[in-house]
């Protein structure tokens, strides 16, 4: 449908991530709004393009109603993206706004990132940075994951041309101290249901959960609250099936750990 950048009017800045920044604009010819997303390219940019390319055919091949649709992509200067706008913003906006939600609305929340990495881990995707920021809202409060930018195809070639990662808060042990937790022929799509497990703990407490409220730490801290912290900060009024649930996300040991295929049963969220 978009066939040209300059027909989509920049309208104002939806938020800055660490490839680029992502405008709200509006597309005259079908009178509706889109969001633009303008990775910046940089000192790096040869290795950023190509991880920019290898998102950008991810992407065209991923068609999923709980997917963040992407429409097109253009490569000149820089590389843009032209996604559904998500009128919600992220669930980084709705906590901020709600501070904590229901166990109810984490179910259908959570049903749904099942079904979206379903079906990306059916097409061979690990998505790799499932975290708030990436799970967006729109104006019928569906969730859908976005945002593939440090996620790669399995066996995929361009491995070494990732994007700095960000934060690695919602990584998994395994990803974080492969020697230690990883082992043989490790699971990457485990690392999914970890992030994915953290996210929902981080709504229903109102704040990260792996390290207590209120703290920023750095980047050891985290490392050792991933890999080693026994304890998992849980809400005492969390119900049976809520708490099993993310237990089971949980397991630092990923051959442990359940499955999308096996979480998409459970109660919780059934
Ligand atoms: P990172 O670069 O680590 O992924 P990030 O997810 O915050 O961090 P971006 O993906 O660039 O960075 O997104 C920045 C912000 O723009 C998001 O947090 C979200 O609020 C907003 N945003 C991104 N995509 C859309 C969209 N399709 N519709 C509406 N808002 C969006
Ligand atoms: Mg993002």
């Amino acid at each position: 449908i978009i066939k040209d950048l300059s027909h989509l009017e920049k309208r104002e800045v939806l938020g800055h991530g660490n490839g680029g920044t992502v405008y709200k604009v509006y597309h005259k010819k079908t009178s509706s709004f889109y969001a633009l997303k303008v990775l910046r390219l940089n000192e790096n940019g040869f290795g950023i393009r190509q991880t920019a390319k290898l998102e950008a055919d991810i992407l065209k091949r991923v068609d999923s109603p709980y997917i963040v649709k992407c429409h097109a992509v253009f490569d000149s200067c820089d590389i843009s993206f032209v996604m559904e706008y998500m009128e919600g913003g992220s669930l980084n906006d709705v906590l901020r706004i709600h501070h904590r939600l229901s166990e109810k609305v984490i179910s259908v929340l959570g049903r749904r990132v099942l079904e979206g990495l379903r079906y990306l881990h059916g097409m061979n995707i690990v998505h790799r940075d499932i975290k708030p920021s990436n799970l967006l809202v729109n104006d019928k409060g569906e969730v859908k994951i976005a945002d593939f930018g440090v996620s790669h195809v399995v066996e995929g070639r361009l491995e070494g041309n990732e994007y700095d990662a960000g934060t690695c808060a919602y990584m998994s042990p395994e990803r974080i101290d492969p020697e230690r937790w990883g082992g043989e022929n490790v699971d990457e799509f485990a690392g999914d249901v970890w992030s994915m497990g953290v996210v929902m703990l981080e709504c229903l407490l109102g704040y990260f959960p792996l390290i207590g409220a209120g703290q920023r730490p750095d980047w050891a801290t985290l490392m050792c609250a991933i890999c080693f912290g026994e304890k998992l900060e849980m809400p005492e009024k969390a119900s049976p099936e809520f708490q099993n649930f993310v237990r089971r996300c949980l397991e630092k040991n990923w051959r442990k750990r359940a499955t999308v295929l096996e979480l998409l049963h459970h109660p919780f969220v059934s």
